[in-house]
């Protein structure tokens, strides 16, 4: 750190995102991307005429691109707030429903930028532990009188909730914002987007980085009442209205026009999850029941963090954690079925060797 640096940030650790190595080709299972290109709409989208008019500025109210957001997801448009990637929005949500007398509370594991965000903005935060086997109980979150964020499914366990225990948790914190992250919700899952006209206080965050084979572009999105729409607009608009570039405001249109491939996409990773875990209940590991595009599984023979190192030196990236908990674990994310058999095949090997 500077001298320069303010001192507001002396406590803060910054976010670690996973690897993205460029020296060598890894089966890459560690970020939980698609496997699946982008659509070959939103392919000849970036490569048309936008490119061309990138000298100028994109449509700061990406108006295009709201109407079919709502359209897809049958809300209004005051519905909608877009920005770049879920982790835009996540911020944006912190800082505009949080501070330190309205603490935010979320589960104790769960997605790693929530503790990020919180120390970012001042913000006091309580974790929430989970119960045995990763399970997240509803009514641990109860009247807390306090911001609520959950990912569901959660992460890294891929489990997930039913909707009605989102909707007890509404109910129950009325005078304050729920923002369940449904980063993974295409795999299986439950969205809750529809109870945003009955409870003003619940803001669903997505992202186009998973299911619609968009991380690099960089797009996420919320729906919520159109009161917290606006907060989060005067936010952004204070921040950096040209938060989504040209490339992918026309990239993401093209994406909703491709749901067909999209769903079709989702249901080979379903699949290929399917087969997964049974493979690997085969050699006797033991997975965590995911709704996600990644299984978070622990090896009979060695630690998380060995079996991460092991699977990396023969060429596949997972991810693993060092906190007690999740030591024994590491997390897979669901690729193709050529993927799959390479992560299984080193797997097989590394046991094989002892
Ligand atoms: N929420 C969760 C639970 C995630 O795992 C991620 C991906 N790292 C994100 C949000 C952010 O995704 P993105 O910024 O790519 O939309």
């Amino acid at each position: 750190m500077s001298r320069y640096m303010s001192s507001r940030f002396a406590d803060l650790e910054a976010y670690v995102p996973g690897e993205q190595p460029q020296d060598r080709q890894y089966v890459k299972l560690n970020t939980n991307e698609s496997p699946f290109p982008p659509s070959p709409q939103v392919i000849a989208a970036v490569s048309g005429e936008q490119v061309g008019m990138l000298n100028l500025y994109p449509d700061p109210e990406c108006r295009r691109l709201k109407s079919k957001v709502a359209a897809c997801y049958q809300v209004r448009e005051e519905n909608v707030f877009l920005a770049n990637g879920s982790d835009d929005i996540l911020n944006f949500a912190f800082m505009a429903f949080c501070d330190k007398d309205r603490p935010v509370a979320f589960p104790d594991i769960s997605y790693g930028f929530y503790p990020v965000y919180a120390r970012l903005h001042g913000i006091s935060a309580r974790e929430i532990p989970l119960r045995e086997g990763f399970v997240l109980a509803a009514e641990d979150y109860y009247d807390l009188n306090s911001n609520i964020v959950i990912a569901n499914p959660n992460a890294p366990s891929g489990r997930a909730i039913p909707v009605s225990d989102i909707e007890q948790i509404l109910r129950t914190n009325p005078d304050h914002v729920v923002v369940v992250d449904e980063a993974y919700v295409d795999f299986g899952g439950e969205s809750c987007v529809r109870l945003i006209d009955r409870y003003d206080n619940l803001l669903v965050c997505m992202t186009f980085s998973k299911s619609r084979s968009m991380a690099g572009g960089r797009l996420g999105f919320a729906l919520g009442s159109p009161g917290l729409i606006e907060d989060l607009n005067k936010l952004k608009f204070s921040t950096n209205p040209y938060n989504i570039n040209r490339l992918t405001l026309v990239a993401a249109e093209a994406a909703l026009d491709s749901q067909d491939y999209y769903r079709e996409n989702c249901r080979t990773i379903m699949e290929n999850r399917c087969y997964t875990v049974e493979e690997l209940r085969k050699l006797g590991f033991t997975t965590i029941p995911s709704l996600a595009n990644f299984i978070f599984t622990s090896c009979p023979k060695c630690s998380g963090v060995e079996l991460y190192g092991k699977l990396k030196e023969r060429g596949v990236l997972v991810r693993c954690w060092d906190k007690p908990a999740l030591r024994d674990y590491v997390r897979v994310t669901i690729g193709s079925r050529e993927q799959m058999d390479a992560f299984l095949e080193q797997v097989r090997a590394i046991l094989k060797e002892g």
